[in-house]
């Protein structure tokens, strides 16, 4: 066995060599083959290389080297006739040009050490970076790491081309090398530390040393020098204004590469090290913020024409370039006007709620002093009660920060009004927004926060027909018929609890509404109608929904029934709320919001055209619905006050669940407004009064001053019919008509084809005693019997479920036949008092008690 095998083992080996002979033969052919592949792949790979790279080459675009500074021409924002609205530039200090021996040597470095340290070595490309680059970007499997040398970005700033693609990588470096042949390296970086863009619009160190130190760039220190360098990578996340943090690990870089490199002492690096520097940028700013002023408009346009630049492929600073001395026209969407329309009522103070009520004066307070001959600054932020408030808390900080003998340089106060307001005013068929408001009060500075654009508040009730009833008619096919019972509802959700929905109004008669329409479940605002129905439609066709609307700020962990209710993660903002309510006055097209829209280059060509971007993202019929259940609110629901005389206005309020935003967004068939009021810091409002609303109608009804009142459009599909608002069916003669509260029949609009077909099945008829407005007993005489429409829910109540001591109130209730007949007997005709009667001899069976007539009493109820 053993040799058998050993000889099969031999076998096997002979015929395996014999085969590597044939192999080695073919792999020999097979390579030559190879070779030769290769070499003539790699022949025509060269020549198409240097095919394409010579078409790269042949495509750059000219340069003169020797003058490659922009001008500095000023652009301009015009409105829609051309008119002149602001000129742009960022002070003078943007067009001061400062020859390189007019900047300090550490200014220089600090640049050079954090952008491209190499830069005194490298002939216009920096290898060594790309190849590290490129290895720590495979490391880290993504690009993070750039390799742009100062050449490059200097090229990059001033020759503006916008695609980022290889192609113009390629121009870049290929310029960057023949930029270095003709310039020298201190021409090359004059070139950039004058054209750099460094935060708050600031182009050139000169800029920056101004805006952030209010120096010359002469007098800047080490410390300060590597404030400006740190924003170069990123002037937004590194703005030394509002994130001084990360500003300050930046600059600690700055200061470590310096030190390595040998470019300061340990001695100077230690000073550098613990100056205050952030502190200075804050007093600094206070100043700069007080004096120059664009309006909330303008700073939008120029927010959104740097941002569309950078969509395009620009980087911040070539669109920062572009906006502040690129000879810009940059045509806006806003009417004057009816932006003085909106200044107007915000400037007015009455418009808000009075110093008794929620008024808050949020204090902002800076004070630099000399101390020990030492300069020292000091910051706080303070919610008082009143401006007097205010303004002692700021004598008492003086005496706890300043010790005898202090000096104080600089000083700077501003107190915020709160509760603070927002408006958005769009043309919702163009998109265009004609005007904002973006607070109450003096607007501080430049760029500073804003609260239509960019503060995410929480919408509340305005959620209720966009996250629900929209995808429900729009997807579900419901109608504004249809019927859910507003009453105590508990969902028990697998692993998550329960969740019992409760209206925000605790009328003090009724908490419940009971079996309502649609329809009136807009007009009230009832959020347990709202509920049910995302509920039965399913919280992701909500969600989806709201994102068609152009919402982007929910989370994911707003996937929750109570979203239609409007308790979001983050929030939204008004300018997106009311561009959502446009899609339904459009007709149910949304129409992007804009502020411009074009904007021309130097020489007249364009360089951004805004064309409206549209989307269908609901059928015609449904804005229709919508709109008319609105309307509702407005005429005679939960927004009277919102209502001005010979106008079609359509609208929804929204009030959060503590009462810490506000809102109204309507609208006409010409315009639509959205506006919010709370406090900047989310706070419980106690006032009562609907300032919010009393805003939108002041500011609507001077803006639709001339225009001719007209209707919404009415599609094609549209049909009415009558029903039974209790029901949601067609209505029973001699049940429905009869109802204890009168009529509950009402003519609905439908889609056609979605009329109901079936008749109402919750009016009831019963026999009642008329005395005692219970049911009749063997005992109650004949002609005390009456004959009455109740509602029988076809989902009963529950009340065994009810709290006994704090029972819901119900609104119809009282209307609701009773389940069972105990207690629910006569309690006038027994037979007792049948004996009495027949004592008394009065035999017509009416005691005229206090009893019955309260009974009685009882169910008059109150009509819609
Ligand atoms: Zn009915
Ligand atoms: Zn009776």
């Amino acid at each position: 066995m053993n040799y058998s095998k050993h000889s099969n083992e031999k076998k096997i080996r002979k015929i395996r060599s014999k085969g590597n002979k044939i192999t080695t033969l073919l792999s020999t052919l097979f390579f030559r083959i190879l070779v030769v592949a290769v070499f003539v792949i790699v022949a025509v790979g060269i020549s198409s290389i240097v095919g394409v790279v010579t078409s790269i080459i042949d495509s750059v675009p000219y340069v003169n080297f020797e003058n490659m500074v922009p001008e500095g021409y000023t652009s301009f924002i015009r409105n829609q006739e051309g008119e002149i609205i602001q000129e742009l530039s960022v002070g003078d200090s943007n067009r001061v040009y400062v020859e390189i021996d007019q900047i300090p040597k550490h200014v220089r470095d600090a640049f050079i050490v954090i952008e491209d340290e190499r830069f005194m070595e490298h002939n216009g490309v920096d290898v060594q970076g790309i190849i590290r680059a490129f290895y720590v970007n495979v490391k880290n499997k993504g690009i993070s790491e750039g390799a742009s040398t100062i050449t490059q970005q200097v090229i990059k700033n001033n020759v503006l081309t916008s695609d980022v693609t290889l192609t113009r990588k390629l121009q870049e470096q290929y310029l960057a090398i023949k930029a270095e042949q003709i310039l020298t390296k201190e021409e090359i970086l004059e070139l950039y530390l004058n054209t750099a863009a460094l935060g708050k619009g600031t182009l050139g160190v000169q800029a920056a040393a101004k805006r952030y130190f209010n120096k010359d760039v002469s007098e800047l220190s080490i410390a300060e020098a590597a404030v400006i360098a740190s924003t170069t990578n990123n002037p937004v996340a590194n703005d030394p204004v509002r994130h001084p943090e990360n500003n300050r690990k930046r600059q600690m870089k700055v200061l470590n590469n310096l030190l390595e490199q040998e470019k300061i002492s340990k001695y100077e690096y230690d000073i550098a090290v613990n100056e205050n520097v952030y502190g200075n940028v804050q007093l600094v700013n206070e100043e700069f913020e007080g004096s120059s002023n664009y309006t909330y408009f303008v700073d939008e346009v120029i927010r959104r024409v740097i941002s569309d630049l950078v969509q395009e492929g620009y980087s911040t600073t070539q669109a920062t370039n572009l906006v502040y001395r690129g000879g810009l026209n940059i045509y806006i969407t806003q009417d004057l006007a009816m932006q003085k329309i909106v200044d107007d009522v915000y400037r007015d103070e009455s418009n808000y709620p009075p110093f008794k009520e929620d008024y808050k004066a949020e204090l902002q307070y800076d004070l630099s002093a000399k101390i020990n001959g030492k300069a020292k600054h000091f910051h706080k932020e303070k919610v008082c009660k009143t401006d007097e408030e205010a303004i002692k808390y700021m004598d008492k900080l003086k005496e706890e920060w300043l010790p005898e003998g202090s000096e104080i340089i600089a000083e700077k106060y501003y107190i915020v009004p709160q509760p603070q307001s927002a408006f958005v005013l769009m043309d919702y068929h163009t998109g265009q927004v004609k005007a904002i408001a973006s607070g109450r009060g003096e607007k501080v500075g430049n760029n500073i926060f804003d609260r239509a654009t960019q503060a995410k508040r929480q919408p509340g009730s305005t959620f209720k027909p966009l996250a629900a009833y929209m995808p429900a008619i729009d997807q579900r096919g419901y109608t504004l018929a249809k019927v859910y019972d507003d009453s105590p509802y508990t969902i028990d959700m697998p692993g998550a609890g329960s969740y019992s929905p409760k209206n925000w109004f605790d009328h003090k008669e009724f908490n419940y509404w009971g079996l309502n329409t649609i329809r009136d479940g807009i007009k009230w605002s009832l959020n347990i109608l709202a509920v049910k129905t995302i509920f039965d439609i399913g919280i992701d066709t909500g969600f989806e929904a709201l994102k068609s609307l152009g919402f982007s700020t929910l989370e994911d962990t707003d996937r929750v029934l109570s979203l239609p209710l409007g308790g979001l993660t983050k929030g939204v903002t008004l300018l997106e709320l009311t561009a959502a309510y446009g899609a339904i006055a459009n007709n149910g097209t949304y129409v992007e919001p804009t502020f411009y829209t074009k904007v021309l280059n130097h020489d007249g060509s364009i360089l951004l055209n805004k064309e409206p971007v549209t989307r269908t993202v609901m059928k015609e019929t449904t804005s229709f619905l919508l709109t008319s259940a609105m309307e509702d609110v407005v005429k005679s629901g939960t927004g009277t006050s919102a209502r001005f005389p010979n106008m079609h206005i359509a609208g929804k309020t929204g009030t959060t669940s503590s009462n810490k935003d506000k809102l109204f967004v309507g609208y006409t068939p010409y315009y639509i407004g959205g506006v919010w009021i709370g406090h900047d810091k989310p706070e419980r409002m106690t006032h009562r009064k609907s300032y919010q609303r009393t805003i939108w109608k002041k500011i609507m009804k001077e803006v639709h001053n001339g225009l001719e009142d007209k209707r919404f459009d009415r599609p094609n599909g549209i049909v009415s019919a009558n029903i039974c608002t209790v029901s949601g069916k067609l209505p029973v003669e001699g049940l429905c008509d009869s109802d204890q509260r009168g009529s509950t029949v009402k003519t609905e609009y439908f889609v056609a084809g979605t009329v109901p077909t079936e008749t109402c099945d919750v009016h009831v008829k019963a026999t009642v005693c008329k005395d005692s407005g219970l049911f009749p007993t063997e005992f109650c005489p004949p002609e005390s019997l009456e004959e009455r429409v109740f509602t029988s829910r076809l989902e009963p109540l529950n009340p065994e479920s009810w709290d006994p001591v704090k029972p819901p109130r119900i609104r119809d209730y009282q209307y609701e036949l009773p389940l069972s007949m105990e207690n629910e007997m006569c309690n006038v005709h027994t037979p007792e008092t049948n004996l009495i009667d027949l004592l008394n001899g009065e035999t017509d069976g009416s005691n005229g008690t206090g009893i019955s007539s309260e009974t009685d009493g009882s169910s008059d109820g109150n009509g819609n």
